[in-house]
This record gives C-alpha cells, sequence and structure tokens, in this order.
C-alpha cells in the first residue's frame, strides 16, 4: 500500500510540473514515505530525516507521508524539527498545494484530512514500480480493530474504490502492456462499493466475488489480491479462481495464532475452526492453490500451551510461506494496555521453532516444484546473483 501511495504522489507531482529524482542532493524537496506497523519502522523514520538534512547544502524542504506522519501528527515536529509538512495517508494528492504553502511563507504545514469527494486513483504509468506489475488498490482503510494492529487508526476506515473505476484501471493497464495486476487494500475481501456500477454483468455471493469475475473478464494475464481476512474468506471467491485461469492461485489468509484464547485477545473475529474451514475450501480446490499466512508469537498472554497450538495449526495448514513476527506493542492500540509478559528471550525461542518447523515444512512442497515446468513473469535481475533472474510464478 505504501509503494501505491508513492506511485499516486508521484504522478501528482509530475502532474504539477515537478521533476523526480531518486538522489536527495539533488533534490528541493524530499518526501519520506513512512510505515508505522512495526516499531523500528518508526525508529528508521526520524534516524533517515536526520541523515537527510546532512546529505546537501541545500536544504531542501522535507516532507513525510504515510502511517507515521498521521499518527503522530504534530509531534513529528517536536521530534523532528526539521521537517517542514507532514501529509497524512490521505493527504497523498494535495502534495503540490502543501509545497506551495510553504513557498508562500508558510513556515510548517500539515494536513491530516480526508480525501476529497470523487478523488480518482490516478497513477501514470510511468511511476509505477515495474513496467510488468501493477498495484490495484481497491480499498483502503480498516473496520476490524484487532487489539494489536494500528492500522484502523492510520488508515482510516474502510472505503472502497468504485467497481467501474478499478476495470478501467486494469482494462488501461493491459492496453499498456502490463502483465499481471494485484489487487491491494488492508483486507481485499471486505469490499463493498456504494453501488453496483461495473458489477452488473459478474456474478459473485459478495461483491468482491463479483469483482474478481469482473477484473478477469478484462482478459489481463494474471490476477493477484492481497490480502484477505478470514472471516470475509467467502467459499466464492476459490470457486472465481477455478472458473477463470487469470486469477492466480495464491491465497494469503493471515491466521495470526492457533489458539482460541490468544484469537481472542487479538478480537480477530475469528476462531481456528471458522479459519480451519476456509483453509479446507482452499485445498480442496480443482486447481492447487498456494496458501501463505501471517502468525504473531509471543502476543500478551500466550502460553507455551498457546504456541503449541499454533505449531500444531501451521502443520495441518501446511503453508507455502508464512510471515512470522514477535510480538512488540504499538502505542495507541488496545494492546498496548496489556502487560506484554512474554520475555523476549521466549518470543525469540518460539519465533526460531516456528521458522525452522515452517522451513521443513515448506522446503518439501518447494522440492515438489523440481522437475516442474511452470510460467514466471521475470521482473528483473536477481539481487543475489548476476546470472540469476527474478520473477514469481503464478
Ligand atoms: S484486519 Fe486486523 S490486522 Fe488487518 S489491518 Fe485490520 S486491524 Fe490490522
Amino acid at each position: 500500500m505504501n509503494v501505491a501511495d508513492s506511485e499516486r504522489a508521484a504522478t501528482a507531482l509530475r502532474q504539477a510540473g515537478y521533476d523526480l529524482t531518486l538522489l536527495p542532493e539533488m533534490a528541493d524537496v524530499v518526501l519520506v514515505n513512512t510505515c508505522s506497523v512495526r516499531d523500528r519502522a518508526e525508529q528508521k523514520v526520524y534516524k533517515r530525516i536526520r541523515q537527510l538534512r546532512g546529505v546537501s547544502d541545500k536544504k531542501p524542504l522535507i516532507g513525510i507521508m504515510g502511517c507515521v506522519a498521521q499518527l503522530e501528527g504534530t509531534a513529528v515536529f517536536a521530534k523532528a524539527p526539521d521537517v517542514d509538512m507532514i501529509i497524512g495517508t490521505r493527504a497523498t494528492d494535495r502534495i503540490p498545494a502543501l509545497i506551495e504553502r510553504i513557498q508562500g511563507g508558510e513556515e510548517a504545514v500539515i494536513d491530516l484530512g480526508e480525501r476529497a469527494q470523487g478523488e480518482v486513483w490516478d497513477v501514470s504509468p510511468l511511476e509505477r514500480h515495474s513496467p510488468f506489475v501493477a498495484f490495484v488498490p481497491i480499498i483502503e482503510g480498516c473496520n476490524k480493530f484487532c487489539s494489536f494492529c494500528i492500522v484502523p487508526y492510520s488508515r482510516g476506515r474502510e472505503k472502497s474504490r468504485s467497481a467501474s473505476e478499478i476495470i478501467e484501471e486494469v482494462r488501461r493497464l493491459r492496453e499498456l502492456g502490463f502483465r499481471e495486476v494485484h489487487l491491494i487494500g488492508q483486507n481485499v475481501n471486505s469490499y463493498r462499493p456504494r453501488s453496483d456500477e461495473g458489477l452488473e454483468q459478474s456474478s459473485g455471493a459478495t461483491p468482491f466475488c463479483k469483482l474478481l469475475r469482473a477484473v478477469s473478464d478484462t482478459g489481463i494475464e494474471r490476477i493477484k489480491f492481497t490480502t484477505s481476512f478470514p472471516r470475509d474468506f467467502h467459499p466464492d471467491i476459490v470457486a472465481a479462481i477455478e472458473e477463470c485461469p487469470n486469477l492466480c492461485d495464491w491465497v494469503h489468509l493471515p491466521v495470526q495464532s492457533g489458539s482460541d484464547r490468544i484469537l481472542r485477545a487479538m478480537r480477530r473475529g475469528h476462531v481456528v475452526d471458522d479459519y480451519l474451514r476456509r483453509v479446507d475450501a482452499i485445498k480442496n480446490s480443482k486447481r492447487r492453490l498456494s496458501l501463505t499466512s501471517d502468525i504473531i508469537v509471543g502476543f500478551p498472554g500466550e502460553t507455551e500451551e498457546d504456541f503449541q497450538d499454533t505449531m500444531k495449526l501451521v502443520e495441518r495448514c501446511q503453508y507455502d510461506g508464512l510471515y512470522i513476527f514477535k510480538y512488540s506493542s504499538r502505542p495507541g492500540t488496545p494492546a498496548s494496555k496489556l502487560n506484554d509478559d512474554v520475555s523476549e528471550d521466549q518470543k525469540k525461542t518460539r519465533f526460531l521453532e516456528l521458522e525452522n518447523r515452517q522451513f521443513q515444512l515448506q522446503n518439501i512442497i518447494y522440492h515438489g516444484y523440481i522437475g516442474r515446468t511452470v510460467s514466471v513473469l521475470v521482473e528483473g535481475r536477481s539481487a543475489r546473483s548476476e546470472a540469476d533472474l527474478t520473477g514469481h510464478s503464478t
């Protein structure tokens, strides 16, 4: 989502007559796009701002955008007095106007407002992070309020884009030669546009299922979507994937814990059995669908027994990949009021135990690919070796 926001900011700036450079020493304005989902990311922002002041004699204007800007607001000025602009998560399109205000003599500006009425998600192909793969946001924000998570506060409530706008964007991307789109959002399957406009011809049990079929009808070669929220994961999503060959065979379905007790404390709105029902629908698909997930270890109150329940769940789900996180408290979330009573050592031990087991399980899956031919969309040179290319299968 942050990459998509940067692309959108770059589009707005270029339209206002700015040139873009990736070299801060060349820049008159430097924008730092920030993430606050983990504590370390937030600390890095302030370090980066201090570094930026030293890179050129030009004294560029410094703007901070993204989640840290939205959450910290004017407190950023106190922590980093060098910052000139604080640009909230829904103010991306107004950056040129904020720069003008500074140039007009204001000392520091802040915009934490909502998106303007009727604002369209306009991203120029020039600013896309790849000439082959495009991120297409379909929903922003979150209404779920999991107790550990800062997103509903930094990104606001769920707001879905109109289906006709999304479909038109995918059509244009296809004409421009893009091969793959990622429909993105904090919870894509909670997609609920204000009207059915653009979905009239599509069948589906939920607006998201209809959207999947409608985007498939554009004929774009590959469609991926992330992230799916377990409670809103309707089996018709699997049916849509089975029907539409250009819907890729991958579902990311974060579970976070294998213990009902911890899931309740996390306020996830699902228990293990609900989750496993969704997993079974995915695993029983006629197509072999890859399944990935997110897990937090060491949530406040997590006992060894709770953790072993997570180990059992991972064994049962046979994930193709897993993002594992050690719990860290985010100020302002309900969980931050709980006693963070799992020691750092315990968190690390559980992290490593889970990671080791996951590696063993996924290696078995990966070995199954040896000797098989799969279609890979090459996205660039490998970071690890000059001789290799990197890309993704479907
Ligand atoms: S569903 Fe939960 S974890 Fe995901 S963004 Fe919303 S509050 Fe955060």
